[in-house]
């Protein structure tokens, strides 16, 4: 093994190499009793259970334990006997209470040994940062007998990994710092590649994101080619507003086998093309973002019920000053008739959740911020303020595109946080359909 770039590099990996590991099972243990209490939410978890999906390795149980070294030891050793492979995250920090690495020597009975290249990394990120590394910094480059130390390219705990007998079976245990920006570089750069040269089969994802259709219904459209199955698999996920398939096919490592993804993508395409706005991992504002650049087009937002979401949600693109102009906050009618010129005999007549004010309110933000497309949503977000005729979830989307005006009604279901997602989501779908369908002079 060497080292290039602080990221670990093996070659000639040999799965049957002596104390080398064939890893089909992994469990997660994320320590502290931070995520106990309910102070900080477990994301560690929920980034790594996803990442041991997309490398194929199998996962049946997960669990949180305290800073409390009597516990996290019955922990591990607990999941030693269930899974190939226990990936611990916290407890590696220079304090008392960090107790993780000295407990994974303990349950692989290994010594804890001073690392030179951890010592010399925790001295680097210190002397970088202009301060003195203090005595408890050296416990960070302990590490137990014969592990593979993971560098910290975000902080100085270093990670490890450790590849031991454990009741006559190889097994290993991965440890990674709690900081999430720190534990996802580490397992980009080093973790996992590691696991990569020792997983049995590769597997190739792609995914199609529908909007305009319900899960349940999705599904039914493609219900043959889903009892079908085996490889690829196809599994549908619903999130607010949206339905997505991961198309998955397992291939053996490291060899050319033929593409099984394509000919299903086809086929789904052939009878739910209408919904999907995705073939890949773009999100929607991605998408209309690229469109807008692509056609040199610029776009305007007036916002009612989701008062800016549909603007920051732009707003956190980079690089979206080439096609964003801006947005006008239009919560109250007053704003609405004296901002974006919205006639008060619109509102009197037919009230501001309408189409007409939604046309309206996307006709005047056009006009005043001078863009090729201007999108509005106004709506019933509740919990009150609904009628029998307009119940809560009532939400109207309009669209000016060079003049061409359109709205969408949308019945939206949910508590007020869903139904102003939803509303957001769905204007972007209507500026997509403008981009893609509609003719541009
Ligand atoms: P530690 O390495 O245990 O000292 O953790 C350092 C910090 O990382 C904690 O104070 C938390 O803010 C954060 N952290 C630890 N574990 C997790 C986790 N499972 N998910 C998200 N954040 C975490
Ligand atoms: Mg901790």
């Amino acid at each position: 093994m060497e080292k290039t770039n602080n990221v670990i590099i093996e070659s000639n990996v040999n799965h049957n190499k002596s104390g080398d590991i064939l890893i089909e099972s992994a469990e997660i243990v994320a320590v502290g009793t931070e995520l106990l209490i309910g102070q900080t939410l477990n994301t560690n978890t929920y980034y790594l259970a996803n990442q041991l999906t997309l490398l194929g390795i199998n996962s049946y149980y997960q669990s949180v334990v305290g800073d409390n070294p009597e516990r996290l030891l019955g922990m591990l050793q607990t999941a030693l006997t269930r899974a190939d492979l226990v990936i611990t995250s916290g407890g590696l920090g220079p304090t008392a209470d960090d107790v993780t690495m000295e407990l994974i020597a303990k349950a692989a009975g290994k010594e804890l040994v001073l690392d030179p290249v951890s010592k010399q990394s925790i001295i680097d990120y210190f002397t970088g940062i202009g301060r003195t590394v203090s005595d408890n910094n050296w416990k960070q480059a302990m590490m137990p007998q014969g592990a593979i130390t993971m560098p910290n390219n975000n902080g100085t705990a270093p990670g490890a990994i450790l590849v031991f007998d454990y009741d006559g079976k190889k097994k290993a245990i991965a440890c990674l710092p709690g900081p999430p920006g720190e534990l996802k570089l580490m397992f980009e750069q080093s973790l996992k590649p590691w696991l990569e040269q020792r997983v049995n089969y590769e597997f190739e994802h792609r995914f199609l994101h529908m909007i305009g259709i319900g899960e349940s219904n999705a599904e039914l459209e493609i219900r043959d080619l889903i009892e079908r199955q085996t490889n690829p698999t196809i599994a549908p996920y619903a999130s607010p507003g949206e339905v997505c398939f991961r198309i998955t096919q397992r291939k053996l490592r490291g060899r050319a086998e033929a593409d099984l993804i394509s000919p299903v993508v086809a086929e789904i395409k052939n009878r739910l093309g209408q919904y999907i706005y995705e073939d890949g991992t773009r999100t929607l504002p991605e998408i209309v973002f690229a469109l807008l650049k692509e056609k040199n087009q610029t776009i305007s937002f007036a916002e009612s019920c989701t008062a800016g979401m549909v603007s920051a949600e732009f707003g956190s693109i980079a690089g979206i000053s080439e096609v964003f102009a801006g947005s006008v906050i239009s919560y109250s009618n007053n704003v609405k008739e004296q901002i974006l010129g919205v006639p008060s005999a619109i509102l009197q007549q037919y009230g501001a959740v309408s189409k007409e004010c939604a046309k309206s309110m996307a006709s005047g933000v056009r006009k005043s911020l001078n863009t090729d497309l201007a999108i509005s949503v106004t709506g019933i977000a509740g919990p009150d303020g609904g009628t029998q005729e307009k119940p809560v979830g009532t939400v109207y989307i309009g669209a000016d595109y060079k003049g061409q005006l359109t709205f969408e009604k949308h019945m939206i279901r949910g508590n007020r946080e869903k139904i102003r997602a939803v509303a957001s989501l769905r204007a972007f779908h209507l500026a997509w359909r403008c981009l893609k369908e509609k003719s541009d002079n």
